[in-house]
């Protein structure tokens, strides 16, 4: 984490050097240095306390300076001072797609305008079109951009709620005699972001436990506290930029699970529940199902569902979007586990942009009990990626066949990530992807072009009797960058149609494809394959979100290849191999 705030640093120094018009060479040896801390796989203060910052490439002394100050005092005073040197809001307008250093620049000195709402009004009033380089087009495209950033910063992501609200959990359990303690709303739910954390609390003192809560250290602000509930304002750099609001409510046991089930959601989904509960003659609400004064069930969430003659619906699928008529019909999806998941068939190594050796990737998925992983290093065309040409993918087949042979009950597959090229043909040609075991073809570039040539670029490789997984289908990164315009029925068809799977990206900020499109594809028929699309073995620990979209999309473990053994896997690679001769 050390490593990542360091990087931004770094980043942003170029950014605002860059903003500034200085020398193009100290900027792009900024960004190097950014580049290489975030890839490091050891801590930087580590290295530093080491004093061998200099081992790392692009590393020299004045940035080993910079760095040692960071380690030792949190900040780096040639930071602060290159911040000094410009309105802060301009530092906001770079997350616009397209805008960039230079954009900004020119805002600032030909329009005067510094943040984000003068942007605004200058695309409104029509002068951002009138300056140089912009253009009526440009200008609307970056209003549009400010649109996506302002609503983006609203939520959190998926793992950041995560992460806050298990921190929270276990402070609380270690400072406190509380019972149990679980989250409840969107986060359980596994919605792929989530606007504030709700959790719940089961304890004899619930006071000393809220007491406890608005007093950790990261509680930027306490909006309300009672004894029995406090809303608070939670800030932890380490976690996420932004801040969130968490709320924790004490529950008596008896109501516990009448209190998860009522603060779990989605508010739709409760809604139904409310009407059945009214048709039976009962009362639902968050202390429990009542007929009359007297509580028929609430202590678990089960026993709910069951007294409203449902089956018990995995929050994942409370949306009101058919679970609740499945339920009344014992007709529920049994959904997928992680524990379903046999391997990982999304990965990188150093050949390409991975960070850590095949062996090392290996055994941790041998820890996590998989039998199998593929390695998918880019094609030549992922430049920034380091993608390997047809001689270095060649060297690493070879390499991993190898490595492959030591194994006994478990299999690395040789693959490839190729891309997908402007015109839907690929990276690399058949006779070269005829030598792999596995194949995903993912688009890299280029993702911003209209529908139709969209779809017909990759209609035109799920064609290709190699392509065994689209990767990423649609590119998006959730709040950074939209996803491509796509006829994604089209797609699901062909891939139906060709026995090509579509992946879902266990990598939080991509979760593609999303929810709703795992349900489309596996009513079509279509196999999915959930992938961490990881560059180190800590990325492989990625692999529960990408379940947690699937379970939201109605997945099953008889819809995920990745679920069943390799002899199945390989029989389906070759299945659309000769099916083409
Ligand atoms: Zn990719
Ligand atoms: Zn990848």
């Amino acid at each position: 984490m050390r490593n990542e705030q360091l990087s931004d640093i770094f980043e942003e120094m170029a950014d605002i050097m860059e903003i500034l018009g200085e020398d193009r060479f100290r900027i792009n040896s900024y960004r190097k240095v950014a580049r290489v801390i975030h890839d490091c796989v050891k801590d930087v203060s580590v290295l530093a306390g080491a004093g061998k910052l200099q081992e790392l490439p692009g590393v020299g002394k004045s940035s080993a300076e910079k760095i040692n100050e960071f380690v030792h005092a949190g900040t780096i005073k040639a930071h602060r001072d290159l911040l000094k040197k410009i309105p802060p809001g301009l530092l906001e307008m770079l997350k616009i797609p397209g805008m960039g250093p230079k954009g900004a620049a020119a805002v600032w000195k030909g329009l005067k305008v510094t943040d984000l709402d003068k942007l605004k009004k200058a695309i409104e009033d029509h002068s951002l079109e009138k300056l140089a380089g912009f253009g009526a087009k440009k200008a609307e495209a970056i209003g549009r951009g400010i649109e996506f950033i302002k609503s983006a910063g609203e939520r959190i992501l998926l793992i950041e709620a995560e992460l806050i609200a298990d921190y929270i959990i276990r402070e609380l359990k270690a400072k406190t005699s509380v019972k149990r303690i679980e989250a409840a709303g969107s986060l359980r739910r596994g919605c792929e972001t989530v606007g504030d954390i709700d959790l719940l609390a089961m304890a004899k003192d619930g006071g000393k436990v809220i007491e406890a809560f608005v007093h950790l250290a990261e509680v930027e602000q306490v909006l309300l506290a009672g004894g029995t509930k406090a809303s608070v304002r939670f800030a932890e750099p380490e976690f996420c930029r932004d801040v969130v609001q968490v709320d924790l409510r004490i529950v008596p046991t008896a109501s516990m699970g009448a209190a998860l089930q009522y603060f779990t959601g989605s508010k739709h989904h409760n809604v139904r529940l409310r009407e059945i509960a009214i048709k039976k003659k009962y009362k639902l609400n968050e202390y429990g199902l009542f007929r009359g004064d007297k509580q028929m069930a609430g202590k678990t969430e089960e026993g709910i569902y069951d007294k409203l003659g449902l089956a018990y619906v995995a929050p994942a699928l409370r949306e009101d979007r058919g679970e609740v008529e499945a339920a009344l019909k014992g007709e529920l999806p049994e959904l997928v586990e992680l524990g379903d998941i046999r391997g990982d068939l999304h990965m990188h190594s150093p050949a390409s942009d991975g960070r850590e050796e095949i062996e090392a990737l290996a055994a941790a998925a041998q820890g996590k009990g998989y039998k199998y992983i593929a390695i998918t290093d880019h094609s030549k065309s992922s430049v920034i990626a380091n993608g390997l040409d047809v001689r270095r993918l060649q060297a690493n087949i070879k390499k991993i066949k190898q490595i492959n042979e030591a194994f006994k009950d478990f299999t690395v597959l040789a693959s490839t990530e190729v891309d997908i090229l402007m015109d839907g043909s690929l990276d690399y040609p058949d006779e070269v992807l005829a030598e792999l075991d596995f194949v995903i073809a993912s688009v890299h570039s280029g993702l911003s072009g209209p529908k139709e040539r969209n779809t017909r670029r990759i209609l035109r490789a799920l064609e290709n009797p190699y392509v065994n997984c689209l990767g990423h289908p649609t590119g998006r990164m959730i709040q950074v960058r939209e996803a491509m315009d796509l006829d994604m029925e089209a797609i699901i068809a062909r891939a139906a149609q060709t026995h090509t799977a579509l992946e879902v990206s266990a990598s939080p900020l991509r979760l593609d494809l999303n929810d709703a499109h795992c349900r489309l594809a596996v009513e079509a028929g279509v196999k999915l394959i959930i992938n961490t699309d990881a560059h180190d073995t800590q990325g492989l620990d990625l692999m529960r979100y990408g379940v947690a979209t699937a379970r939201r999309g109605w997945v099953k473990k008889s819809d995920v290849l990745n679920c069943q053994p390799v002899g199945a896997l390989r029989r389906w690679v070759k299945d659309k191999r000769t099916s083409h001769k």
